[in-house]
Formats: structure tokens, sequence, C-alpha cells
């Protein structure tokens, strides 16, 4: 008998849109007009399937013109978060009896709903967090693929799992879920994210409360809607919009709920955590917490580079999606023997960079997220013009949206600010290193370790990189960015987070524990 896995297509990647042909541009355009002239609409909580208006908005708006309020989600109280809980404790009950071949099914149903009104979605984060078309519709086709993927994944573990045999007794292990759980994605990869942690959660028959960014609630919604829609049953996901300070800390902190599943910020991460380790009255077990911060990522330039194609991926992944990814370079480290025409270059590249409006197609970078992203970043910018030799950029664009130029600051110290700290920005460190074992120090010098890469034509420097460059996701002769779901299994080491390694083989035991089960023969 072929088992269900066996009769699926392989799992493969959808291909991100380049937008070179017609029919794509005019249904992009098309999409953009129909997502905004539905700017405005009220998106109300799901609780147990129940849809609830409360009186308190969360508003998104759009950075590119934060005039424009793309859509007011309702925002949850501490008593409907407690029945949303409730609602997760009660739905567990009957999900986790459901196979994995029905849980799966719900994912592929999904995905191609995603997939049909792609478009729309890709034209959603263009508004709601300032993508441009090619980053929203990278987005969405790793939400796509996240999907994909699990579901699968949860078919694979549903199979025998291989023990070793015995005389005279029959043994299986089998993976059951853990419970409720709380999903707390971020912003930035406000699709992909938020959709992967959800739909891993319950593809492994555990019930969640998912609590969206507020800079990007509106996605969550449709994806919560797009979920009922294709028969997910009332209660396996919640959505609880709301703020994480007020009802944040109430669901981590709860006796119900098993696991944590966040990405965000190092503060916040760390903040979970200790709140996680905290057994509350009646609560009967440890909590899991997965938690993916943030970077500090590098890309190394040797001195037997092809500077240009480095020059490339260095401006690709410090200023794609405005610097806001946790995996986007933020330090160049340089080698001195080709430090001026590396600077040269890149001041010449990132001069081509064109920013304004994303749902304009001309433009590369977009806004940065919000108002108090706006504020940080640009402070960090006042930061580095002391720490270092402004090269490019340092200022703000206009007065409406929240776009700042292109900034890129060379000569920084290994221990400056800029160097060390997340800016999350469209802010560039260019760093001197002596040499390639200077470089190398130099890379392992912050507390994080997500993402790097190194660009060289020495095969001894790519194998004292592969032992010695500690980062989660390593590259070469290639950007930091753009990790592929299956391809690129993705999370990062020390305050990077628990290195979950999402889009991989892992992933799901995280959101599982393992029954052992032995009969007498
Ligand atoms: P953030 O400010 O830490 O927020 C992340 C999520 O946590 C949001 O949903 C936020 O809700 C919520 N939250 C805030 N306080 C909370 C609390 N006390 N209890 C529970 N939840 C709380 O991060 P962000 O600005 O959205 O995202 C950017 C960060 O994410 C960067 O540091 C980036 O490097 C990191 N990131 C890491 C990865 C990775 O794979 N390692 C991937 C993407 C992003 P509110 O919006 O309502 O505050
Ligand atoms: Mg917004």
């Amino acid at each position: 008998m072929t088992s269900t896995l066996e009769r699926i297509a392989p799992f493969q990647n959808e291909v991100i849109k380049n937008f070179q042909d017609p029919a794509d541009v005019a249904a992009m355009e098309a999409a953009l007009a129909s997502v905004k002239s539905r700017f405005g609409a009220h998106y109300p909580l799901v609780i147990d399937g129940q849809k609830i208006e409360t009186e308190k908005k969360i508003r998104s708006l759009n950075p590119a013109d934060p005039s424009q309020v793309v859509g007011l989600t309702s925002s949850a109280s501490k008593e409907q978060a407690l029945s949303a809980i409730d609602a997760a404790v009660r739905a567990f009950e009957t999900w986790k009896k459901t196979s994995a071949q029905e849980r799966a099914a719900y994912l592929f149903k999904a995905a191609a709903l995603m997939r049909e009104r792609r478009f729309e979605y890709d034209a959603l984060l263009t508004y709601e967090v300032g993508k441009s078309w090619g980053e929203a519709d990278g987005d969405i086709a790793e939400a796509i693929d996240f999907l994909e993927f699990y579901a699968r994944e949860a078919l694979r573990y549903a199979q025998p799992q291989p023990v070793v045999p015995i005389a005279g007794e029959q043994n299986e292990l089998v993976y059951i879920p853990l419970g409720v759980g709380a999903i707390i994605p971020p912003w930035n990869f406000a699709g992909a994210i938020m959709a992967g942690m959800t739909a891993a959660a319950i593809v492994s028959g555990n019930t969640v409360l998912l609590k969206p960014s507020s800079d990007s609630a509106v996605i969550a919604a449709w994806f919560v809607d797009l979920l009922a829609e294709v028969g997910v049953p009332n209660g396996v996901v919640n959505f609880v919009p709301g703020s994480g300070s007020v009802i944040g800390d109430l669901i981590v902190a709860h006796p119900q709920i098993r696991f944590i599943s966040f990405t965000g910020s190092k503060e916040v991460g760390l903040h979970i955590n200790e709140l996680a380790a905290k057994t509350a009255p009646g609560q009967k077990w440890i909590k899991r917490v997965v938690a993916e911060m943030g970077g500090k990522d590098s890309i190394v330039v040797a001195g037997d580079a092809d500077v240009d194609a480095a020059v490339e991926g260095v401006a690709i992944s410090a200023f794609g999606f405005q610097g806001q990814k946790c995996s986007a370079c933020s330090r160049a480290i340089v080698d001195a023997s080709i430090y001026d025409e590396f600077v040269e270059k890149l001041k010449g590249r990132v001069a081509k960079i064109t920013v304004g409006d994303p749902a304009d197609r001309a433009n590369y970078m977009g806004p940065v997220v919000n108002e108090s992203a706006l504020k940080s970043i640009s402070e960090y910018i006042e930061i580095g013009k002391k720490e270092g030799r402004l090269i490019h950029g340092g200022g703000r664009i206009g007065e409406t949206g929240y776009f700042l130029e292109p900034t890129v600051i060379a000569d920084v110290d290994p221990m400056a600010r800029i160097s060390q700290e997340e800016i999350f920005g469209p802010v560039l460190a260019i760093i001197k290193a002596d040499d390639f074992d200077h470089a190398m120090e130099i890379a392992n010098n912050t507390e994080f370790g997500l993402t790097g890469s190194l660009y060289t034509s020495d095969e001894s420097k790519i194998a004292r990189a592969k032992e010695e460059f500690f980062v989660g996701n390593l590259y070469f002769n290639r950007k930091s960015t753009g990790a592929f779901v299956g391809v690129h299994p993705f999370g990062g080491f020390n305050m990077s987070g628990t290195d979950s390694k999402a889009g991989g083989r892992d992933y799901l035991l995280l959101f599982m524990q393992a029954k052992t089960m032995s009969r007498k023969a």
C-alpha cells in the first residue's frame, strides 16, 4: 500500500515573480486598485469561529502615506484573550484526534487558494508594510511554500517511525501534538512567518491563539479568514490581535498555554522566554519556547573576491525591503587590499537605488514600517555619522511617508554601536579588515549569529569559514538574504534565537512530543 505522502508530488518552491511578464504587471496593478478600494475595512477578532468586533481598534497604516488606513482590526481585551484560550483548549480535544492526512489537506487547500489570490496578497503587503512588488511576492511565495512544505512534513512524521526491533516485543514511536500554543509573529515577513508558524502548529495537531504584529494585523486577518474558508474547524486558530504588553504577557504566562512560537526582536524574545519559564499555579508542564530573534549580519569580502559581485550582493542584502530583514547585511567586512575599490564601487551602486512609493513598480526601496522605526533608525544614522564616514544617504526623503535614503557609513570600528546593535533599517556599516584572520574575528564579534556571507575565490577560505563563521545560515559568493523553504532551513545561533530552522525537516518536531509504546508479543 502506498502512503499518502508517496502519492503527493514532491515539494517544489514557488517561483517568485520578476514582473517581466505584462500579464503579471496588469494583474498586480488590478490587485493594487482592488485592495485600495477596501481600505478602511474592519476585521474582527475570531474566537471559536465567532467574529467579534471590539470598540478598541488597531489601525494598520500605509507607511508610504500614513494618512491612509489600510484596515482596522479589533483589539482583544484580557477577557477576550482568556476566552480564546478556553476555545483553543476545547478545540484541542477533537483536533488532536483528526488524522495528519486531514490536517495536511487543509494546508494544501489553503495553499491553492492563496496561490489563486496571490496578487491580492502581494498588493496588501505593499500597502500594509511597504514592500516593493518583488519583495511582496517573495513573502507570499514563501507563505505558500510553508503551507505546502509543512503539510508534507506532517504526513512524513505520521508514518511509522524507525525503532530498533527486539525479540518478544512490538515497539512503536508516534508523534503527538503538544496542546495550545501562542503564535507571535513579526511584521517584516507578515505573510510568510505569520502563516508558516501558524500552519506548522496546527498541522501538527495543536490549536492556537494567533496574536499578529500590530503593524501587520490585516494580512493575518485575511489568512485566518482563508483557513476558515477551507474548513479548518472553529477554535483551532483563534485570532486575537492586541498590544503585546497588554495581552501578550497574559497569554504567555497562562497555565493552559503549552508552547510559544515567537519571531521578533531580541528584547521581546528574551522577555517571553523569561515569563514562560515561570510556572503558573495549576500549570502541568514546562512550556516550550521557540524564539527566533534579531541579527547583525555580515558579508565578508576577501582580498581575492570578485569585487563587482560582492558589491551587488552587499547592496541587495543591505537595502532590499529597506534593510528590514533579520537576514539583512548590516556590516560589510572588507579586506584592506580591495577596500577603497569596494567602497567606491558600492557608492556608485547604491546611488542607483530608487526610493519611493512601493505601489509604483519603479521603486526598489519603499518606506520603513512606522514612525517609531523612522525615529530609531534616524537616531542610529546620527550615531553612525559620528562613528564613521558617511559615503551615501543619511537623511529622510520627503515629509509624508517614512522614507529614508539608503545609508552607507565607511571606516566603522568593529566595536562601534552601528557595528554591534541591530538597526533594522537601510543602514550599512563598512568595516576594514587587515586580512582574512581579522575579517573572521570581526564577523564573529557580535552577540548575534543569524546569517552571513563570504565572497572569495579561495577554497581554503571557504573551508575556514565553514568551520569558523558562527551563523545559522552561511552563504558563499551570494547575498545573505532570500532563504528558500526546504532549500535553506532558517534560524540563528546565540542571541539570534533558538535555531528552529524554519522550513527544514526538524521544524515540526518543535510542535510535537514523541510517545513510545511497547507491547509484549
Ligand atoms: P517585535 O517588536 O519583537 O514584535 C514581534 C511580535 O511580538 C509582535 O507580534 C509584537 O506585537 C509581539 N510582542 C511585543 N511585546 C510582546 C509581549 N510582551 N508579549 C507577547 N508578544 C509581544 O519585533 P518586530 O518589530 O515585529 O520584528 C522585527 C524583529 O524581528 C527584528 O529584530 C528581526 O531581526 C526579527 N526577526 C527575526 C527573524 C528570524 O528568523 N530570526 C525573522 C524575522 C524577523 P505588537 O506588534 O503588538 O507589539
Ligand atoms: Mg502598516
